[in-house]
C-alpha cells in the first residue's frame, strides 16, 4: 500500500513539476475539487479527446457529434431525473464537521459471546475487511472482553438502523455519538439566470452530457444525417458537487466526459449491443495504450439497476489506490427519450420506412471520463528505471498520445551551421507534429528531460549530419536504440508512429 501511495505522490509531484496538472488556483491555497492542466497537460489531454473523437466519430459511419450548451433549459433537469434523483446519501460528523458519503462509509457491530461491545468503522479502502477485523480485536482487548469474537460482516452505513447512528463511530474522531442519519444531497451545482435570482431563474451546470444528447435528438434526425442504429457523440466539461472529492483527477467536481449515445431499435437485441459496446470500449482503451490486463468488468447486480436500465457494466482500471470505474456502459431502453417526449410534447421517435411503424429507439450508453483516462495512461506509463548508470523517470506513453512527439537537439550549440540545421528541421517538423527544441546542456540530461514528459523519440542533428548529409540520430525512449534516417524518412516515420501506418 505504501508503495502504491508513493507512486500516486510522485505521479502527483510530477504532475505539477513538469506542467500536467496543477491544483487549482494554486496561489489561493488550491480549491478542492478543481484541477488545472498545464502546458504538457492540456496537450495529453487534447490528444486524448483527439483519438477518441477519431475513432468514434470520424472512423465510423453511424456516429455523428454534438457540441451542445452546459446550461439547458431547467426542465430537463426535471424531465431527466436529476432534479429528484440525482442525489447522493451524506452523512455529517457534528464534531469534526467532516462530510462523508454514506455508502463510502463502512461499519460493523463487535460481538463478543453473543453481545453487541461496540462498533467499528471506517472509509471504504483496500484491505477494508482486513483492518475492520483489526479494530474489532482492538475494541476487545481495550475492554478487556474475554470470548470467542463473531466474524466481523461490514455494511455500508445507508444500511444502519436509525438506533444504530448514534452508536457508531465517527472515521474523524473514532467516538461514537456525532454521526448524523444520512440525508439526501443533490449534485448539481445551481445557478441563476438572468437578473432575477429567485427560483424560477434557477438553472443547472450539468451533471453529465448525455442530456444533451436526447433533447437534440430530434434536431439530429431532422438533419437527414443519420439511418438506425445510429449514435450522438459529445465530449464536453461536466459538473458534480461531489462530497469527496479524492484521488487527484480520478473524482474532481469539475471534469470532462466523452459519452455516445447509440440509439437501436426496439426489436434488435439490446444485450448483443451492450456487449460489442463493451468489447469495443475495452479495444479502444488497448488502443490508446492502457492494457488490457489492468482492465476488468463489473456488471452490476440486478437489483441495484435503476429502473429503467436494462443492464449496467463499468469497465475497471487498476489504479495504484484500488480498481475503480473507468467507465460506465449502460443499456438505458426508451426511458430518457420517452420522458423527454412527455415532458416537452414533442414526439422524439423514428420512422422506419420499411416497416411503416414508427418507434421510440432504445439506447445504450458508453460514458467516459477524459480525466479518468488521462490518470490511467500516467499511471501505467509512469516509470522509474537506469539507463546507463544512471537513475531515471520515464513516462512511456505511446506516440498517438504524448504531448510532444519528437524533441530535436542540436548535439553542441557553439557550431552555427549545426545550430540552423536543427532549428530548420524543428521549424519543419512542427507544423505537422507537436515537437520541443532543446539546445542547452549535456545530450543525456536532455533525454533525460524528455523521458521524464513522455516524448517518445529525441532527434540529434550532428556534425555527420551537416558535413557528409547523413540524416539525423533518432533515440527511442523505451529500447533506447538508436538510428540513422534522413530528414524525409524521419518525417514518414513520426507520421506512421503518430497516426498509425
Ligand atoms: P462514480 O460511481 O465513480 O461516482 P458514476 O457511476 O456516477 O461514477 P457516471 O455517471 O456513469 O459515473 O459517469 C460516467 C463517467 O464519467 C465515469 O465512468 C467517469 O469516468 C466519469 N466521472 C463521473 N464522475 C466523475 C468525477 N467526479 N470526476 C471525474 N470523472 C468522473
Amino acid at each position: 500500500m505504501a508503495e502504491k501511495t508513493d507512486k500516486m505522490d510522485s505521479i502527483i509531484n510530477l504532475c505539477k513539476r513538469r506542467g500536467f496538472v496543477f491544483p487549482s488556483s494554486d496561489i489561493y491555497g488550491g480549491f478542492n475539487g478543481f484541477f488545472d492542466y498545464g502546458p504538457l497537460g492540456v496537450e495529453l489531454k487534447n490528444n486524448i479527446k483527439q483519438a477518441w473523437w477519431q475513432d468514434f466519430v470520424h472512423r465510423r459511419d453511424d456516429i455523428v457529434g454534438l457540441d451542445s450548451s452546459i446550461i439547458h433549459h431547467p426542465t430537463t433537469w426535471k424531465a431527466s431525473g436529476h432534479v429528484d434523483n440525482f442525489t447522493d446519501p451524506l452523512v455529517d460528523c457534528k464534531e469534526s464537521k467532516m462530510r462523508y458519503r454514506a455508502d463510502q462509509l463502512f461499519f460493523a457491530p463487535v460481538r463478543v459471546a453473543g453481545e453487541t461491545i461496540g462498533y467499528v468503522s471506517l472509509l471504504e479502502a483496500e484491505g477494508m475487511q482486513a483492518k475492520a477485523e483489526e479494530l474489532a480485536a482492538d475494541l476487545k482487548r481495550k475492554l478487556a472482553k474475554q470470548g470467542a469474537m463473531e466474524p466481523v460482516v461490514l455494511r455500508d452505513y445507508t444500511e444502519a438502523k436509525p438506533e444504530e447512528h448514534a452508536l457508531i463511530p465517527s472515521p474523524a474522531t473514532g467516538k461514537p455519538g456525532s454521526l448524523t442519519p444520512p440525508r439526501s444531497f443533490n449534485m448539481m451545482f445551481q445557478t441563476y439566470v438572468g437578473a432575477m435570482q429567485d427560483a424560477s431563474a434557477t438553472a443547472y451546470l450539468r451533471p453529465e452530457t448525455a442530456q444533451g444528447i436526447f433533447i437534440n435528438f430530434k434536431n439530429v434526425v431532422d438533419t437527414g444525417r443519420v439511418k438506425l442504429p445510429f449514435g450522438i457523440a459529445q465530449v464536453g466539461k461536466a459538473f458534480r458537487n461531489e462530497i469527496n472529492p479524492r484521488n487527484f483527477i480520478f473524482r474532481s467536481r469539475e471534469f470532462e466526459q466523452m459519452e455516445i449515445e447509440y440509439f437501436v431499435a426496439p426489436s434488435a437485441d439490446w444485450a448483443a449491443a451492450h456487449r460489442d459496446w463493451i468489447e469495443c470500449c475495452l479495444a479502444w482503451f488497448e488502443s490508446i495504450g492502457i492494457p488490457r490486463d489492468k482492465l476488468s468488468l463489473y456488471p452490476h447486480p440486478a437489483e441495484k439497476l435503476a429502473h429503467y436500465s436494462k443492464g449496467t457494466t463499468d469497465i475497471m482500471f487498476e489504479f495504484p489506490f484500488g480498481v475503480q470505474e473507468l467507465q460506465g456502459v449502460a443499456a438505458r431502453g426508451d426511458f430518457d427519450l420517452t420522458q423527454h417526449s412527455q415532458v416537452s410534447g414533442q414526439k422524439l421517435d423514428w420512422f422506419d420506412e420499411a416497416a411503416k411503424a414508427r418507434f421510440i429507439p432504445h439506447v445504450i450508453e458508453p460514458s467516459v471520463g477524459v480525466d479518468r483516462v488521462f490518470l490511467a495512461l500516467l499511471t501505467t506509463a509512469y516509470h522509474e528505471d537506469v539507463v546507463e548508470g544512471e537513475a531515471r523517470t520515464v513516462l512511456r506513453l505511446p506516440p498517438r498520445v504524448a504531448p510532444y512527439k519528437a524533441a530535436v537537439f542540436p548535439l553542441v550549440k557553439n557550431k552555427p551551421e549545426l545550430v540552423a540545421r536543427a532549428e530548420a528541421l524543428y521549424r519543419r517538423l512542427r507544423r505537422r507534429f507537436n515537437v520541443f527544441y532543446d539546445a542547452s546542456g549535456a545530450i543525456g540530461r536532455r533525454y533525460r528531460r524528455q523521458d521524464e514528459i513522455g516524448t517518445p523519440y529525441g532527434v540529434t542533428v550532428d556534425f555527420d549530419t551537416i558535413e557528409k548529409d547523413a540524416g539525423v540520430t533518432v533515440r527511442d525512449r523505451d529500447n533506447l536504440s538508436q538510428v540513422r534516417m534522413s530528414e524525409d524518412e524521419l518525417v514518414r516515420f513520426l507520421d506512421e508512429k503518430v497516426n498509425g501506418a
